[in-house]
């Protein structure tokens, strides 16, 4: 389909490389359609036969500066030549700089700490101790679809596939799932899902389980790996007045959602909610591996020493890639994924339009869900679509991830331009054709 693809896919030398991969390192990745990296600038990548694809997923949206930006690449550079660790048990200029530039950005409206790791399930781990610690209690509220992480105790929250979970009880004990209010697969009776979900809160708390046993409530301001689903409007504010009533912490997992990704700098300012917690990784490092626990300064400076810490936390590579991205984010990047975003969002409704396999279209700034239904099923979610719509977009040379049980992500760079969003739309609409007339 696009001109870019020049060899069959998969190329030769990729077909090698998937065959030296199986004898040492797959099953444990899941891996959707042969890739083979080789190179890539900003939104374009090339595979190891010399195929360009378009990556509007971008390393799970950690590519946040789009690949190898030259900023990024300098900064690591430049840190590389200095030092390439120094343990957390000592200072250096790029950390502290970092954690004052975390702490000038996050929305928490009143002083913060950091804490920093590699991953974001480490992060996550990192909020849960940290809620635990300071309030004394042990259970913790987390959603259905939420996807924390793959350690025992994000875990426990994680619920976007059963296989996550599956294989590995009991994970950390003390959570209770609820819905993440979907007003588009609407759960409760009545129009207000957000609404219901927290009178259901209510109800679990006069049932069984007290509120005063309760240490924190766990959201992705936006779902994620759940669907790219965004809360109805008020709903995180009722959240936040539900844990003030009863001295519950609210953790947001902005491990996905935030450095610019939704338009802002983090996904809670678009409802100027502020979490007590707050969990980064992904976007941070432009794919160096950082990770980062934002809390409330009261709260994390409880923390007694030794009670949590890492060897590599504060990483001076990682942090140099982390300010170089928080640079250009800043600059201009998260501006350009609203703006583009919007003319994403436009594009796939046109789409939507003519063609009654796209359910819903929705998301924020530059994460976007386009959720592909069966129209003849009663709007079922169409799963099998949504597996040979990103199939064939591989072939035409677009890379996609799907999320939730049908719905196709869209996760490009935060600096992807308009005219390679109206290529990806292109290819994109082309293949949901071509999925659809070999359904
Ligand atoms: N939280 C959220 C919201 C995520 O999307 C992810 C990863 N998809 C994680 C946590 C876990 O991050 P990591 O894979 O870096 O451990």
């Amino acid at each position: 389909m696009s001109q870019h693809i020049k060899t069959e896919l998969p190329g030769p030398k990729a077909k090698a490389m998937i065959a030296r991969d199986a004898e040492v390192i797959s099953p444990s990745y899941p891996r959707d359609y042969p890739f083979v990296m080789s190179h890539g600038r900003g939104t374009e990548v090339w595979d190891v036969d010399g195929n360009r694809f378009l990556d509007f997923a971008a390393g799970i949206a950690v590519c946040a500066t789009g690949h190898s930006h030259p900023d990024v690449v300098a900064a690591v550079r430049e840190a590389a030549g200095e030092f390439l660790h120094i343990s957390s048990d000592y200072w250096h200029e790029r950390m502290v700089g970092l954690a004052e530039r975390l702490a000038r950005l996050a929305p928490m409206g009143e002083p913060v700490l950091s804490f920093f790791c590699q991953s974001g399930t480490e992060a996550v781990e990192g909020a849960l101790k940290l809620a635990r610690y300071v309030t004394g209690r042990s259970r913790f509220i987390g959603f259905l679809g939420g996807f924390h992480g793959r350690t025992m105790g994000s875990l426990a929250f994680t619920s976007s596939k059963y296989t996550q979970q599956k294989g590995f009880f009991p994970t950390m004990p003390g959570v209770t799932h609820v819905p993440y209010p979907n007003p588009y697969r609407p759960l409760f009776a009545g129009a207000d899902q957000g609404q219901a979900t927290l009178d259901y809160i209510r109800m679990l708390f006069e049932r069984n389980l007290p509120p005063s046993e309760v240490a924190a409530i766990l959201i992705e301001p936006i779902q994620g790996e759940g669907g790219y689903l965004v809360p109805p409007p008020g709903f995180l504010a009722g959240l936040r007045a539900l844990c003030d009533e009863h001295g519950i912490l609210l953790i947001f997992d902005e491990v996905q959602s935030g450095v610019g990704r939704t338009g802002k700098m983090f996904a809670s300012q678009h409802e100027s909610v502020a979490p007590d917690i707050m969990t980064l990784a992904k976007g941070l490092g432009s794919g160096l591996p950082i990770g980062a626990v934002v809390a409330k300064r009261r709260l994390m400076q409880q923390w007694t020493r030794g009670a949590h810490g890492n060897t590599y936390g504060g990483n001076p590579i990682a942090c140099a890639a982390a300010n170089a991205t928080l640079d250009l984010v800043e600059g201009g990047y998260a501006q350009n994924a609203a703006e583009v975003g919007e003319h994403f969002m436009a594009g796939l409704g046109d789409l939507a339009r003519t063609r009654p396999c796209i359910g819903q279209v929705r998301g924020r700034g530059l994460m976007i869900g386009m959720e592909l239904i069966d129209p003849a099923a009663g709007g079922a979610p169409a799963r099998a679509l949504c597996d040979a719509v990103i199939e064939r977009a591989y072939h035409n040379g677009l890379l996609l991830l799907s999320c939730g049980v049908s719905t196709v992500r869209f996760m490009p760079p935060l600096n992807v331009s308009r005219a390679e969003v109206d290529e990806g739309l292109g290819l994109l609409a082309a293949s949901l054709d071509q999925a659809l007339a070999a359904a």
